[in-house]
């Protein structure tokens, strides 16, 4: 048990702090809310939301935030949220606020079962393109660090940079060009580009977290949302051993 071991490097403190929780409830993996919490002390940048347990705290949630909000369950038994309708995007007001969380409780129950629903949470809606920035931990290789663009880039065409990590801002940088989508981030379509510095250092903070954390076997950013130099995890998933 390392419960009570202190490393001096409050990132790693607190990450070994939500995998305990985590594996004293026999789950493989972290929420999404502990997922975000791991993220916020590596430096890495996530929507501001708030976990709910009611559609009262839900509304005082999105009070504070401002809408549009997204609501998304938190569950220990659901990994992919939206194949088990435990997604909704871009809600607008306290109405639309109340029945989506109704239909998230319905869907997700009826998905997986009466004690699906741990929480909801309260998301700031977040825009821009999509990209994908991952971890894993190869049996050969040992821990790589992944980028893509989000969506069919990744799902069909596969487009996507690996570097062994820990990587430094130049080789991040390298990675971002790589891409085949890159076009894409520099501007095309009429998008503002991608600050590709703040997107190197959030490459760089992945790599260092996966190097540095041994229990992480897979993690999973998808998407983080890229708008300028406003450049937000939206998803966070994290497979521990
Ligand atoms: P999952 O991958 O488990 O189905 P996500 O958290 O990725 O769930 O949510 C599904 C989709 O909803 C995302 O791919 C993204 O398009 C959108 N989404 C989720 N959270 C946000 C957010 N905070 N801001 C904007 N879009 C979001
Ligand atoms: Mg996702």
């Amino acid at each position: 048990m390392h419960s009570g071991l202190s490393t001096a490097r409050p990132e790693v403190d607190a990450a070994a702090r939500i995998f305990e929780v985590a594996r004293s409830e026999g789950r493989q993996f972290v929420m999404e809310p502990e997922a975000k919490e791991i993220l916020r002390a590596w430096g890495i940048t996530v929507p501001q939301g708030f976990l709910c347990h009611t559609p009262e705290e839900a509304l005082t949630a999105a009070t504070k935030i401002g809408y549009p909000v997204v609501l998304k369950i938190v569950s220990p038994q659901i990994v992919h949220k939206s194949e088990a309708g435990g997604v909704r995007v871009g809600i607008t007001g306290d109405e639309g606020l109340r029945q989506a969380y109704v239909d998230i409780v319905d869907a997700t129950t009826r998905a997986a079962g009466p004690d699906a629903v741990r929480g909801m949470l309260v998301e700031e809606m977040a825009g821009g393109l999509e990209v994908i920035i991952g971890g894993v931990r190869d049996a050969q290789f040992g821990p790589l660090v992944v980028f893509g663009l989000g969506g069919i880039f990744v799902e069909v065409l596969k487009d996507v940079a690996y570097r062994l990590a820990p990587v430094v801002m130049a080789e991040a940088t390298r990675m971002i060009k790589e891409i085949k989508g890159y076009p894409l981030l520099a501007g095309a379509r009429g998008r503002r580009p991608a600050d590709e510095q703040v997107l190197a250092d959030i490459l760089v903070k992945v790599s260092n977290l996966i190097a540095a954390l041994p229990e992480v076997r897979e993690l999973d950013l998808n998407p983080v949302l890229v708008d300028g130099s406003r450049v937000i995890a939206a998803d966070a998933r994290i497979i521990i051993d």
